[in-house]
């Protein structure tokens, strides 16, 4: 474990608890050997954190 480790966590750049890696039928996905957030496999080494189920923040009609 490392400070850069973190640094590269707080970009939302995350690194895979490999043993724990699962496919769910669209992608790969895991928690971060770090911080241990789950995260979601979007290419080679490219690790995000997963978006939250149901969330609709972005497509929320305004309020009239
Ligand atoms: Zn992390």
């Amino acid at each position: 474990m490392s400070l850069l480790s973190f640094v590269g966590c707080w970009l939302n750049h995350h690194k895979p608890d490999r043993r724990k890696v699962e496919w769910d039928g669209r992608g790969y996905v895991g928690h971060c050997r770090h911080c241990g957030v789950a995260i979601e496999r979007h290419s080679r080494r490219n690790w995000r954190r997963q978006k939250p189920a149901g969330d609709h923040s972005h497509n929320e009609p305004t309020a009239t």
